[in-house]
């Protein structure tokens, strides 16, 4: 079996690379496992000067790395630049606070002395995805491995040259031998992983279906697990919103990383008389994005990552159109060669259509008109999903009231839903369980355990 680079611009196969044998991975396992305990005997300073370093490694092959995502996964060279900058300061800010998030916790009981200390789990296997190649798996990795843990990944089977290239940068920063290995294994060699004695817990990002597999595989050995899947997050746009302002925000939430991130805005839900101001300002700037090479600095769409992908983006949007939505924009493959697909708009969306019910994971905005505040509340609340949202509005008070009502993971007011390292990520329902990021992400793959002294 092997692993295909596939650049999604052209369509050409870069490499192939070998899946490792099913033999194979025990042993190597064996080894992260005592390479983890050398690790977590370090303390936190020491530990951090290695994920210094690796930030200065991003910092300084930042132009190859993202050249390997553009040309793996597609995305905008510029955008796979912001990543690779992106990972370098997940990196930092854990080797920062790592020590403080996890110092022990003295508490007053019936002991002379007790506390809760912070310890590591083991080895992690983290699945990764291939829209962010490098941040989703920085995301996860930075705050398990500076809190003792260490770390095997899968990547994505269409992002080899990413997985591959992320190990290379642990060596690069120095990491000591076996603490982070990169596996070229397939799905179902994931499932003999999670199995694994030496396995001690697993986290996924990816969709609702490998979720639902992946806790189901965990579940069965009792192995914690964090699940960051699917969203379909509603960009709700008030009345009194700065339109302007609005839609040129809605362009970026949508259409960043060729709309292929699972805190894209998904729904727009447009209150009252503006949503005809709202639509035509969307479409016009939709008009100004040219595609073509994504290495291109002026190229504003990427391909999407696989053709299969755009396949069963466009099957969404045709059956959509055939429930009733209209469409005013694109709808339809570009270019003679690659996994492009035009912008798109559809307009009129409504719950049943899958542009309503289900994640639409590309370049496709869903226009959903409603009368009041109270519709657009109930109708964003309306989804499996629930991992962000975000208000638009010229009262920020009426937006942070319209946030505290949305079931969501994180809510924004003003603002375009967003990782950042200082704020807890994770979603609610279909969109997982678990949080990553802040404080609360490096406590997910820790023992918290409680010490008693008389
Ligand atoms: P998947 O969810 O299938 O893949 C994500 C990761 O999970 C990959 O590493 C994949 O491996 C792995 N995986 C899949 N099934 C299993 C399993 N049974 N056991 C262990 N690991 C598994 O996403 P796709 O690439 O197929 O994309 C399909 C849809 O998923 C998208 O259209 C989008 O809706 C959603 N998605 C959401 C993401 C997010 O950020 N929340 C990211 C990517 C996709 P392999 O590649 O080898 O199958």
């Amino acid at each position: 079996m092997s692993m295909q680079s596939i650049n999604p611009a052209t369509g050409l196969t870069k490499q192939t690379f070998p899946v490792l044998q099913t033999v194979d991975i025990p042993p190597i396992l064996e080894s992260i496992v005592s390479a983890q305990t050398q690790w977590s005997a370090l303390d936190f300073n020491q530990r951090a000067v290695f994920f210094q370093n690796l930030a200065q490694v991003f910092r300084q092959s930042r132009e190859k790395y993202a050249n390997v995502i553009t040309e793996e996964m597609g995305k905008l060279l510029k955008e796979a630049r912001v990543e690779i900058e992106k990972c370098a300061l997940g990196c930092e800010y854990y080797a920062k606070h790592a020590g403080t998030f996890l110092v022990d916790e003295q508490i007053a009981s019936d002991a002379s002395s007790s506390y809760v200390a912070y310890q590591p789990l083991g080895v992690i296997f983290c699945i990764m995805p291939w829209n962010f190649p490098f941040w989703q798996l920085i995301r996860a990795a930075a705050p398990a491995m500076m809190a003792g843990n260490a770390i095997v990944l899968k990547h994505a089977s269409n992002v080899p040259r990413c997985a591959l290239a992320l190990e290379e940068a642990f060596c690069d920063a120095g990491f000591p031998a076996n603490t982070f290995r990169s596996l070229l294994v397939t799905a179902a060699q994931a499932e003999t992983i999670i199995a694994n004695e030496h396995v001690a817990a697993v986290t996924l990002t990816g969709s609702t279906s490998a979720g639902r597999k992946v806790a189901t595989v965990a579940g069965q050995h009792l192995k914690k697990c964090v699940l960051e899947l699917g969203g379909s997050d509603p960009f709700i746009v008030l009345d009194d919103a700065d339109i302007t302002f609005a839609t040129e925000q809605a362009i970026t939430a949508r259409f960043q990383n060729m709309g292929q991130s699972c805190i894209a805005a998904k729904r727009f839900i447009i209150v009252g008389a503006i949503a005809d101001q709202f639509v035509a300002q969307f479409k016009s700037l939709v008009n100004q994005l040219r595609f073509g090479n994504p290495k291109d600095e002026t190229t504003g769409i990427a391909p999407m990552a696989r053709v299969d992908l755009r396949d069963d983006l466009h099957a969404q949007v045709e059956q959509s159109i055939s429930m009733g939505a209209t469409l005013i924009e694109g709808g339809s493959f570009i270019g003679k060669q690659g996994a492009y697909y035009a912008p798109t708009i559809l307009d009129h969306v409504k719950p049943g259509m899958p542009a309503f019910d289900e994640e639409l994971f590309g370049p496709v905005a869903a226009m959903v008109r409603v009368e009041n505040v109270d519709e657009a509340i109930a109708l964003a609340n309306r989804t499996q999903f629930g991992l962000g949202a975000s208000i638009w509005t010229g009262n920020a008070n009426r937006g942070e009231a319209v946030a505290r009502k949305i079931h969501a993971g994180s809510t924004f007011v003003n603002g375009i839903v967003k990782s950042d390292p200082r704020l807890p990520f994770g979603g609610i329902k279909h969109s997982g369980f678990g949080r990553e990021l802040s404080y609360h992400g490096i406590r997910e793959f820790v023992n918290v355990k409680s010490v008693w002294i008389k």
